[in-house]
């Protein structure tokens, strides 16, 4: 039976990651293994940079972060490999696609400029992972994801054609005996031209594979030894989740935890696939698995944070009734902008709408907004949502704070607190 890793940036952000990874894998034999890597460390949002310099079109700009990408990688692949040795050949030609595409694409539209540059951080991570796996022993064989994961045109957040990628999926060379290795995060239209499924989406890929793969388990390899009911780098007394549900683990994605991608979960409930989130850097620590299982899901309440958020404050300005028609409108112009409300919280006469702060998309909801209502808008605001919220947990993490906005029910509640109200290092009440 086939199983799927997902390894990220962090597990090999430099040579000495690649190595404890090799040995990591060195102790899983069974095959047929289908591995799925992000790119190296903090490489994409070092590529969204590049990008960024070369619409400027400052080339003294774009050129410094070209090579500082390049030589990083170049480093890292010296240390693996040795001076001169490697899979020199094909980095020297990623980094030379690389640039000939930003000058192809600079001034076409930003979606497809980014998604027909960005996934060169996936390329570069897996030709260095697998050459290093292929030198120690793991018989590795290199696929690329672009000829797998078939997606429509919808570029940095590309569908899913399930039925196309399943039959690509198939056609992979399972029962060789050898550890296939491909990239998370891309995709290609059926015309070729690759695609992205938006930030954070390795998870999702590995999710993709397995379920067009009938996987018996999927493992993401993380720095943390599985999920906790918190970030615990931002609540000190976080505890692990050993068991939870699809369901709860959605909830857990779609409110913001950064641990795992939202999208992951349905293709693995779709197919009954557990997931088990394990730790890379202690593989044998307790993990969290996730599954079909809803009894352990209230065990613990958990705590999502999102920081930097603005408040948006709709009131209709005839004295007229925030009803379905006003709603339709405004929740229609965060759609038309591409916005998600990370919380809606909606009165007689006022809309409260809690968003992310990407100025390319708020600005222009802000305007349109301000022209027919009259907006309120507050910056620099910290989102708490607690799942399996009681009374007195909620009172004591309000104390002290100013509640700008609210939402509840028996399953999830949100505070919306002013960010200098509230601390770096939060700590769960008892
Ligand atoms: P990846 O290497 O796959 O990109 P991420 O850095 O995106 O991994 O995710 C791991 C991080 O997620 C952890 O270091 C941790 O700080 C953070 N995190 C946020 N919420 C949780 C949670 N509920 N449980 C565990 N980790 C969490
Ligand atoms: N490399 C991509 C990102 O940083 C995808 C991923 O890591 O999941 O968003
Ligand atoms: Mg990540």
């Amino acid at each position: 039976m086939t199983r799927v890793f997902k390894f990220g940036g962090a597990s090999i952000q430099d040579a000495a990651a690649i190595r404890h990874l090799g040995e990591l894998l060195a102790g899983f034999p069974d095959r047929p293994l289908v591995v799925v890597v992000s790119a190296m460390g903090k490489t994409t949002n070092a590529l969204e940079a590049l990008i960024a310099a070369a619409r400027e079109g400052d080339e003294a700009d774009y050129r410094r972060r070209l090579e500082a990408l390049r030589q990083a990688h170049l480093t890292v692949m010296t240390e693996l490999f040795g001076e001169g040795g490697g899979p020199a050949a094909r980095v020297a030609a990623l980094f030379d696609e690389l640039d000939a595409r930003h000058r192809q694409y600079r001034d076409a539209s930003y979606p497809l400029h980014y998604d027909q540059t960005i996934g060169y951080g996936e390329l570069l991570s897996t030709t260095l992972v697998a050459a290093w796996l292929d030198a120690t022993g793991v018989a590795t064989t290199w696929c690329d994801a672009r000829e797998l994961v078939v997606t429509d045109a919808c570029h940095q957040a590309a569908n899913v054609d399930w039925a196309a990628t399943a039959r690509r999926v198939a056609d992979l060379p399972l029962e060789d005996g050898r550890l296939l290795l491909t990239q998370g995060f891309i995709g290609a239209t059926p015309t070729g031209a690759m695609s992205s499924l938006g930030r954070e989406g390795s998870d999702f890929s590995a999710a993709i594979l397995a379920h067009c793969l009938g996987a018996e388990e999927v493992v993401i390899w993380k720095d943390v030894p599985g999920l906790f009911n918190a970030d615990p780098r931002r609540f000190d007394n976080a505890v692990p989740l050993a068991h939870l549900s699809y369901a709860e683990a959605v909830e857990l994605a779609w409110h913001g935890a950064k641990v795992i991608h939202p999208k992951t979960l349905g293709p693995l409930q779709q197919k009954a696939i557990p997931l088990t989130v394990r730790s890379f850097l202690e593989p044998g620590a307790p993990s969290s698995t996730i599954d079909a299982e809803t009894r352990h899901d209230a065990a613990h309440p958990a705590f999502i944070l999102r920081d930097d958020q603005v408040l948006l404050e709709v009131t209709p300005r005839d004295f007229a009734f925030m009803d379905e028609a006003r709603l339709h409108d405004i929740l229609g112009r965060l759609v038309d902008v591409g916005l998600h409300a990370n919380l809606i919280d909606s009165e007689a006469m006022r809309l409260r709408l809690c968003v992310d702060p990407k100025p390319e998309k708020l600005d222009p909801l802000a305007d349109s907004l301000a022209a027919d209502y009259r907006l309120d808008r507050h910056e620099g605001l910290t989102l708490l949502t607690v799942r399996h919220p009681t009374p007195a947990l909620l009172e004591a993490l309000a104390e002290g704070r100013e509640v700008l906005a609210e939402r509840g029910n028996a399953g999830t509640a949100q505070r919306l607190f002013r960010g200098d109200q509230c601390p770096e290092t939060w700590h769960i009440p008892d």
